[in-house]
């Protein structure tokens, strides 16, 4: 008999939600505006989770968000999008929808969707990064999720990567996400339309199209322009070196690199592999990890919350 559970993962702006199968097929999926009101913002998961235990009959209901989830997964330390400060969410969410619910942080969510059913699945030691507005990141040993001491591990994005860095709405300083995402990109392609040379045709794009978005940045890059390879050269670089600190400390097989950035594929993990292996300890001496782009896109933390639920219930 087939197992299905909901998977339902929660964004700033959209909550989306579906049915997965134990193999990670999506079956029926769908989405609704994130409301403000942490009250209301329960109710329409309880009301997306309901509708789809109501017509596929599933047995458990996974929910990611980003933020610090406690170590007993029940509670919402801190979130960075909404306003949950030590948020029962898995008592309140269980209490309206009447199954077992698994809360899991919205990144270790898409890091465990590539492992399972992904770019990760034929690996036991990954690490996910996903390069998004920030970096988000998972971490995955022998198989099994790392959460730490306290439920929080895996902020990739917020260990701080160069002092007296840029600020970051961590409340740090320097942290690797200020300088690996997408964001960054942004931030690295308009100070190079500002300092002329190679940065015209970005110059030029940043007043045709009233700023530089990402989609701008990516279709320069794509038509091989100087400016915009060089914003990405400099984003990789700091995604690479960080990398190489990460196999210092972990050793994984293979890093997953996911998130609207990676969407440019080999482009990015060219230089992404080339500052990677110049960072590593004892280089040419010793085994290293593979490099992959994630497959499961967006649905990646639906699909990973769902199996979590799956193996708990
Ligand atoms: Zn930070």
């Amino acid at each position: 008999m087939r197992v299905l559970t909901v998977g339902i993962d929660i964004g700033g702006t959209k909550i989306a939600g579906g049915v997965v199968d134990s193999d990670g097929r999506i079956l029926d999926k769908g989405r609704v505006d994130t409301p403000a009101d942490t009250a209301e913002l329960a109710a329409a998961v309880v009301a997306m989770a309901r509708s789809y235990i109501d017509r596929y009959d599933a047995v458990a209901v996974g929910v990611a968000a980003a933020g610090f989830i406690d170590k007993a997964q029940a509670t919402v330390i801190h979130a960075p999008n909404i306003a949950w400060r030590n948020e029962p969410l898995k008592a309140v969410l269980e209490a309206g929808i009447g199954r077992p619910v698994t809360i899991e942080n919205d990144a270790n969510a898409a890091g465990w969707a590539e492992f399972r059913f992904g770019a990760g699945s034929t690996v036991d030691d990954m690490v996910m990064l996903t390069m998004g507005t920030g970096v988000g990141g998972a971490v995955i040993i022998g198989g099994r999720m790392f959460h730490g001491g306290h439920g929080i591990a895996g902020e990739l994005g917020h260990m701080r990567f160069t002092r007296n860095g840029l600020p970051c709405g961590c409340g740090q300083n320097g942290c690797l996400e200020q300088y690996a995402s997408g964001r960054a990109l942004q931030r690295e392609a308009g100070a190079i339309a500002d300092s002329g040379g190679i940065g015209e045709t970005l110059a030029r794009a940043r007043s045709e199209h009233g700023g530089l978005t990402g989609h701008v940045i990516s279709e320069l890059i794509l038509a091989g322009d100087p400016g915009a390879l060089e914003a990405l050269r400099r984003v990789a670089t700091a995604l690479g070196e960080a990398c190489g600190g990460f196999q210092a400390v972990l050793d994984p097989e293979l890093f997953v690199i996911g998130g609207g950035v990676a969407q440019l594929g080999d482009i990015l993990l060219e230089p992404v592999r080339l500052a990677y292996e110049t960072s590593l300890p004892g280089y040419g001496e010793r085994p290293v990890a593979d490099f992959a782009i994630a497959r499961l896109g967006n649905d990646a933390g639906l699909i990973g919350v769902a199996d979590l639920a799956g193996r708990e219930a």
